[in-house]
């Protein structure tokens, strides 16, 4: 049966039979949504929370406006 995952970078859900699974030498796995999340957390090394599109970067700021 599958699971639902959420993505890695974006936290955005994917749907089942979609998406792609990256895992890391030291056995730890990513799951991606898309070959653009993949991209930027593997190869551009980008921090989820400072990109603008993520949800990660989303719950910062409400974090950082409640204040
Ligand atoms: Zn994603």
């Amino acid at each position: 049966m599958p699971r639902k995952v959420n993505c890695s970078f974006c936290g955005d859900e994917i749907a089942p039979g979609t998406g792609l699974i990256f895992v890391r030498k030291d056995g730890v796995a990513f799951n991606f949504c898309t070959r653009k999340c993949e991209k930027n957390m593997l190869s551009l090394g980008r921090k989820s929370r400072k990109v603008r599109w993520t949800e990660e970067y989303k719950k910062e700021k409400t974090l950082r406006t409640k204040k």
